[in-house]
Formats: structure tokens, C-alpha cells, sequence
């Protein structure tokens, strides 16, 4: 395993620049089993144990640098510092948004889409995840603006259903009929707004939307909105 500064460890988990770190440390506030280690420079383990084994003023360490969580994203909050409104990066607790590496979100969700986002600051983990030779399944759940007319899971399956100012088709996508204004789609691409221009190709509109997985991993009912876990490893293992 990797071994690595505790001063570099914290701060950059967000605890601080490193002198500030030497200050918690000779003041007895970072423990080891209890035990105060009062020397920043030394060396620790990162491992998962070491997480479980250090604490801060008696709280536990933040999650380790490799971390990924699932956000059950709110309608209203943005993926990507370009759009207006508040980042979903926000509802992470405060300490985390100055971690280096950042975490990032795994793909995107529109700001008008709600429902399963991954975050990370494991750049391996986040670029297979969005790779576009994986080709990993994400469902959403749409809800539409008129009745379903029946022919849209033929059209979405066939692989030919090319989207305005695109020139290559979509690669087959399953629909699945919910209710009469209700479609759970999975797709293995990423395009841009790809399910409300899907429904927009057939003339369709989606009021709303909601990813409810990603690969084998699915939303727990009882996530509220803003609400977030780390994954833990059988989670990860899943996704792709
Ligand atoms: N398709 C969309 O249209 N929006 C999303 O956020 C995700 C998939």
C-alpha cells in the first residue's frame, strides 16, 4: 500500500494548508487509536483500515483520497460550472469541496434532471465510467407531455434514430411503457440532452426526468433529493 505524509494526507483532504495541520497535531487533536500523533511529517498507510483508525477532534477522518459517492441529485442544481445555478457540489458536505483531487461528477445530469449522479476523485474509476467503449446502461424514468403513441420502444431499439444536427444514429435503447405518459428508458450513450431529444425525434416532450441507475447500481427509495452515500466497495463493483 502507499504510504504518504500525514500533513500532505490532510490537507489535502481539506483540514487545512500543512502548517495548520502541524498546529492540530502538536495540540493532540489528530489520534491514531486514541493515541495523539503529534508529528504531521510522519508517514501512514493509506489504506482502509487507517481510515476506520484516525480521527480528528474525536471525529472520525474524512473518506480516503479514492472515494465515490451517490447523490441523488435535485432538479435545479448544475452539473457543470458553465450553466447557472447552484453546483451539485455544493450539497456535499463544505470540507470536501476543497479536497485535491476535487471531486468531480461522473457525467452529467442536466440541471432540469434529477436523480442518480456519481461523484469521485478517482480519475481511473471516473473516466471507465463515462467511456464511450463501455457502453454502461443508465435507466431513467421520463415523464411526458402527451401520451406514449406506441411505436417509440420500435424506434428506439432500431439503432436509426438520429438526432437533430447529429450524424451518426443512436445505438439501440430499450423503453419500457411506465403508465400512459410514463417511459423508464436505458441508454449506452451519453449525448447531449440525449433522452429529451429522443422524445423530442418523435415528437414527444419530456416534463421531467429522473435517473434511476447507472450499469447494475440503482437508487435506494429512501435517498431523499440532496441526499448522498459512499459507495462502498460491492456498489463500485457494480457500476461497470
Ligand atoms: N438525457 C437527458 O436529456 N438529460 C440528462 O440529464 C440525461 C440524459
Amino acid at each position: 500500500s502507499v504510504s504518504v505524509r500525514l500533513d500532505r494526507l490532510l490537507a489535502n483532504l481539506g483540514y487545512g494548508v500543512r502548517r495548520s495541520v502541524h498546529i492540530l497535531a502538536r495540540q493532540g487533536r489528530i489520534k491514531l487509536d486514541g493515541e495523539a500523533l503529534r508529528d504531521a511529517e510522519q508517514r501512514v498507510p493509506v489504506t482502509p483500515e487507517l481510515a476506520k483508525r484516525l480521527t480528528i477532534d474525536d471525529e472520525p477522518v474524512d473518506p480516503l483520497p479514492g472515494m465515490v459517492v451517490m447523490l441523488n441529485k435535485p432538479v435545479g442544481v448544475t452539473c457543470s460550472h458553465k450553466d447557472a445555478g447552484p453546483l451539485v457540489y455544493r450539497l456535499l458536505p463544505e470540507r470536501w469541496q476543497r479536497r485535491d483531487p476535487a471531486i468531480s461528477a461522473v457525467g452529467r445530469l442536466d440541471k432540469d434532471t434529477s436523480g442518480l449522479l456519481l461523484l469521485t476523485d478517482d480519475g481511473t474509476f471516473l473516466h471507465q465510467v463515462i467511456s464511450p467503449r463501455r457502453h454502461i446502461p443508465k435507466r431513467y424514468l421520463a415523464t411526458l407531455d402527451r401520451p406514449l403513441a406506441g411505436h417509440e420502444a420500435d424506434i428506439f431499439r432500431s439503432g436509426t434514430l438520429m438526432l437533430e444536427s447529429e450524424t451518426r444514429p443512436l445505438l439501440p435503447a430499450t423503453l419500457e411503457v411506465m403508465s400512459p405518459r410514463e417511459a423508464a428508458v436505458t441508454i449506452t450513450e451519453g449525448r447531449y440532452h440525449q433522452v429529451r431529444r429522443m422524445f423530442a425525434a418523435v415528437g414527444n416532450h419530456v416534463t421531467a426526468l429522473h435517473r434511476v441507475s447507472v450499469g447494475g447500481l440503482t437508487l435506494p427509495d429512501d435517498l431523499e433529493p440532496g441526499a448522498f452515500v459512499i459507495l462502498d466497495e460491492k456498489q463500485r463493483s457494480v457500476v461497470m
